[in-house]
């Protein structure tokens, strides 16, 4: 007999939870990642500031995988799930396919938000894959070397200008890093400018760096960020961006920053296939596109859809890893006790394990339970925790060799980025994503 089928969409915190937990299971796994690698998200902005290498946070899939014998892993984007008969559409460069499931755990995380303004995208990267950290990457050191070529003092200022926007813990870590580039990394290395004289401004619409993470903290970062030389410029509105700068909207009126490196560390917002799934389900979706599932995490009407992480809404938790990685494991567990005819278990239950954030080297905030760490208590939290959920022992190696040459030393280990990486996005917009070409614009992942 056929054993069950179980197909994993993504293999990110939630889909490789979820697929790991499935091990020696009497089922077969597919994973079916758009990428062939997953990718630690929280250390995105190290790889953008030059601290990390890429293949650091983004392991192999399969290389991941390969010891767990019931589990397979494909490339390819869902951009269908025909409930009715039980079936995933996949499309992969230059192919498509499908994939029959018997129980199927969805965890295609989230997007991108620009708040209705997708134009911004071009000049204010995001950042939520390898692609973005590197054009980012190219787009901060290459604003030095461009600054370097310049006569024209307002020019070089707006090449030594870096915005970033949100004042999360994605937008305070790049502010905070870019910050120390410019102040210890680079300090020696240019003849003409004085990357001293950057100027790192981090703009929020609201009224508190890392908000969720409570007054004391929030305001302790903030004096934090100032003392490193971040100009945080709070009830602040983005209300435009274009290439030379970007337009803001504060309770004094309107005006402009000039910057050529705009970095866009705001909102996020559910992937495509969370509508789809959620129309072909007969189910409904939150104001952010997340699909609204059961206590149990299944999707309405189809107990063998498990929809987890940050494309589930339940409960307004949170997106985070630790919600991705426990309903992950959850969605797991459940299909384990009906495939051995098992009654269901309790329903979903979220364990808050904290929130951390970094500042700068040696100074992060933590809160974890009732209890709230700053400065270098909690930055050596940071590291640790950081250090656990990296995946494979070579990785938490070379890390830990690169934070040494960051931290304790003043030097970034990943400088290079290539032409390519920077202009390549805006060309695929102008002339379309080759890979995906014979698909049409049928998924966000077009462009
Ligand atoms: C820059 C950044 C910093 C962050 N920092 C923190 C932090 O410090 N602490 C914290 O707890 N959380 C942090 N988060 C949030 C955390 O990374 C997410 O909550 C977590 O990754 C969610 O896991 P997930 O499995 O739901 O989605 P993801 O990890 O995003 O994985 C989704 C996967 O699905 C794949 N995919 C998407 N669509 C499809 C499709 N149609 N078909 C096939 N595959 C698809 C993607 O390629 C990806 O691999 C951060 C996020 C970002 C972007």
């Amino acid at each position: 007999m056929d054993r069950h089928k179980v197909v994993v969409v993504g293999g990110g915190f939630g889909g490789l939870f979820a697929a790991k937990a499935l091990d020696r299971a009497p089922v077969d796994v597919t994973v079916i990642n758009g990428t062939a690698h997953h990718l630690f998200q929280p250390l995105l902005y190290q790889v953008a500031t030059g601290i990390l290498s890429e293949g650091e946070i983004a392991p192999p899939l399969r290389e991941v995988l390969r010891r767990q014998r019931n589990t397979r892993v494909l490339m390819g984007y869902v951009t269908e799930v025909d409930v009715a008969n039980q079936q995933v559409k996949v499309v992969a460069p230059g192919t498509s396919y499908t994939v029959d499931y018997d129980s199927l755990i969805v965890a295609a995380g989230a997007a991108q938000s620009y708040f209705g303004n997708d134009q911004y995208a071009v000049y204010a990267p995001g950042m939520k894959s390898i692609d973005d950290a590197l054009e980012l990457r190219g787009r901060i050191f290459g604003a030095y070397e461009l600054a370097e070529l310049e006569t024209d003092p307002q020019a070089i200022e707006r090449w030594l200008t870096f915005v970033i926007v949100g004042a999360g813990p994605t937008g305070v870590e790049m502010a905070g890093q870019i910050a120390e580039l410019a102040h210890r990394t680079l300090r020696g290395e240019f003849r003409h400018i004085d990357p001293r004289k950057s100027k790192i401004i981090l703009v929020d619409a609201i009224g508190a760096v890392l908000q969720t993470f409570g007054d004391h903290l929030s305001s302790r970062a903030q004096r934090r960020l100032e003392k490193i030389g971040v100009d945080v410029q709070l009830n602040t509105k983005v209300v435009g961006v274009d290439q030379t700068g970007i337009e803001v909207e504060t309770p004094e009126g309107r005006r402009r920053i000039e910057s050529m490196t705009k970095i866009w560390a705001a909102g996020v917002s559910a992937p495509a296939l969370s509508r789809q799934l959620a129309e072909a389900a007969g189910g409904a979706t939150d104001r952010a596109g997340r699909i609204l599932v059961n206590p149990d995490c299944t999707v309405a009407g189809h107990p063998e859809i498990f929809a987890i992480g940050d494309m589930m809404s339940l409960n307004k938790l949170p997106g985070v890893a630790q919600v991705a990685i426990q309903s992950g494991k959850y969605a797991a567990r459940q299909i384990i006790r009906r495939v051995k005819g098992q009654p269901p278990g309790k329903p979903f239950h979220y364990r808050d394990k904290g929130s951390l954030a970094t500042i700068s080297r040696f100074s992060a905030v933590a809160s974890v339970g009732h209890l709230r760490f700053s400065g270098y208590i909690g930055w050596v939290l940071w590291l640790v925790v950081h250090l656990i959920y990296l995946v494979g022992f070579k990785n938490r190696l070379i890390t830990l060799v690169h934070w040494a040459i960051s931290f304790v030393g003043r030097k970034r280990s990943e400088r290079v980025s290539s032409i390519q990486q920077v202009f390549a996005r805006r060309a695929m917009a102008e002339y379309g994503n080759p890979v995906y070409a014979r698909f049409g614009k049928s998924s966000e992942h077009d462009d």
